[in-house]
């Protein structure tokens, strides 16, 4: 499916690229989330906090620990979807006091919490992994994993006590892992690892849950053009050497966001409601199968 920008971008900002036409299927009515990593432009936070507002949620936390462009990515999805609410909050993922701030004023503004997206994220060192120092290895770490462990130890909470109050518990957390934690990714260790981590956190906190109604899932994006990439994608561009890109892929292009932000939005559904403890891969085929080299 071709790529095409169907939103009216504000105050310079760039426009979301959306696959074509409005989603029509899952929707988050009434419910209330928290989006980490939303500042970036091009990224896959700001796509989803879109999304999310596009298809019913009351109340969203828009959070990342640059807040450069947070409030203006706030008025424009105001100035798109009026019905929602959406609250701006600059801290860093991997604060916990921070982390069990925000999840507390979501219980408490709006009594409830129904989804948390734990999408922050950095990719780090890249050198040869006997050139990585530990400091920058537990950053990547830090980064990526411990904000969605403690994403996880908040919310779930949170969910189970406005839960009780509805017909059928129910509540997502979902944290944003990648292909490179299915897949060794050569060059990226502590990235791949801290991946591989986020999703043995949603498998082994979907089994902690058990019973209660609340779901945890990773979505594993592939190569996704967005801020974390847009240097591998201008060079190519700048090289001509666009489509080596999509070259090992069975779609033959990079992603994206608002391809993983529609994955989001059904794994915060109650449309997704038995799909529990998964690594959702998102890329275009990639990790299907290995490079045929003749
Ligand atoms: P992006 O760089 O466009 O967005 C990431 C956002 O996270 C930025 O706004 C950044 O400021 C924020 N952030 C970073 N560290 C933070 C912290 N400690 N606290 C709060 N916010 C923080 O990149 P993206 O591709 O949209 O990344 C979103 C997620 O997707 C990341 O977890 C990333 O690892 C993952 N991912 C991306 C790709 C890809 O190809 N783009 C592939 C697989 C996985």
């Amino acid at each position: 499916q071709s790529s095409t920008a169907t939103n009216t971008p504000s105050e310079g900002l760039p426009a979301i690229r959306k696959i074509a036409g409005k989603s029509s299927g899952p929707r988050v009515e009434g419910k209330v989330a928290i989006i980490t990593g939303v500042n970036s432009n091009l990224g896959i936070g700001r796509a989803t906090a879109h999304q999310f507002a596009e298809n019913g949620a009351k109340a969203i936390y828009i959070c990342d620990f640059d807040s450069t462009n947070l409030e203006s990515h706030k008025r424009e999805i105001i100035s798109l979807y009026p019905n929602v609410d959406v609250r701006v909050r600059q801290f860093d993922a991997a604060d916990e006091n921070a982390v069990k701030a925000v999840v507390d004023d979501a219980s408490k503004t709006y009594g409830r919490l129904d989804v948390f997206f734990a999408n922050a994220g950095i990719v780090g060192a890249m050198s040869p992994f006997t050139a990585i120092g530990k400091d920058e290895f537990m950053k990547v770490m830090e980064t990526n994993v411990a904000s969605v462990f403690l994403a996880a130890k908040y919310a779930a909470p949170a969910m189970m006590k406005t839960s009780a109050e509805k017909k059928s518990p129910s509540g997502s957390i979902i944290g944003t892992a990648s292909v490179a934690g299915l897949r060794s990714n050569a060059g990226t260790t502590p990235y791949s690892a801290s991946k591989a981590a986020v999703i043995s956190l949603a498998q082994t906190t979907a089994y902690q849950l058990a019973g209660t109604g609340i779901r945890m899932n990773a979505i594993c994006p592939g190569l996704i053009e967005t801020g974390m990439t847009a240097p591998t994608f201008e060079t190519a561009r700048f090289r001509g050497t666009e489509k080596k890109i999509g070259q090992l892929n069975p779609l033959k292009r990079g992603g994206n966001a608002d391809e993983i932000a529609r994955v989001a939005l059904f794994l915060a559904s109650d449309e997704a409601s038995y799909v529990n403890g998964q690594a959702w891969a998102v890329d275009g085929g990639l990790s299907a199968g290995h490079p045929f080299v003749p």
